[in-house]
């Protein structure tokens, strides 16, 4: 089967919803509380490979997989926490501004992937590094700090 077969990797993703959340049990223990949503998209991008099939002289049918990550494996599946402290530019929403700098503090920073508005739908430690630079040169340049 193997020899006669190719495999395809779907991703896409969940959209924002604060009940889909990490929670702490009575007894300290961690629980990922989650449900599925944007199943519609996830359908069209389905359909959208299925009608790709012929051009890329495969066979017009797809065997789906049934593992899915978030769902069959418990905690340790699950890879892409984040928008735990969201930024953002209003406060009721975010707990950080658009500097990943705490709406209340004015020396706490989070620069790790918590402050991920949404799901990149896309692997995130690239655009987690990425912002860490970013959130660095800020602080230089709020501090007077000039590196030559
Ligand atoms: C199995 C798996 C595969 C993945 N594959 C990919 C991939 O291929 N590509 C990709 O882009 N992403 C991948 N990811 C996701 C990526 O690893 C994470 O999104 C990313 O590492 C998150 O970065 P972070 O800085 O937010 O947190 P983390 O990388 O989790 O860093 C948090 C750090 O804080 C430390 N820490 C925790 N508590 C404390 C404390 N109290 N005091 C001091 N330190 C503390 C931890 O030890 C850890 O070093 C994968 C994740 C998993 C689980």
């Amino acid at each position: 089967m193997a020899k006669h077969s190719l495999d395809f990797w779907l991703t896409s993703e969940d959209l924002p919803d604060p009940e889909n959340r990490v929670l702490l049990k009575k007894n300290g223990e961690i629980r990922l509380h989650y449900t599925e949503n944007n199943m519609e998209g996830h359908q069209r991008l389905s359909a959208k490979l299925k009608n790709m099939l012929n051009h890329l002289r495969c066979e017009s049918h797809m065997i789906p997989n049934t593992l899915y990550l978030g769902k069959k494996i418990p905690l340790a599946g699950t890879a892409h926490q984040n928008g735990t402290i969201r930024f953002g530019t209003d406060p009721h929403t975010s707990a950080l501004d658009v500097n990943c700098k705490a709406h209340d503090l004015d020396n706490l920073y989070v620069v790790d992937g918590s402050f991920f508005v949404s799901s990149t739908a896309v692997n995130p430690s690239l655009t987690i590094m990425a912002n860490a630079m970013r959130v660095g040169d800020h602080i230089l340049e709020r501090f007077g700090v000039h590196l030559s």
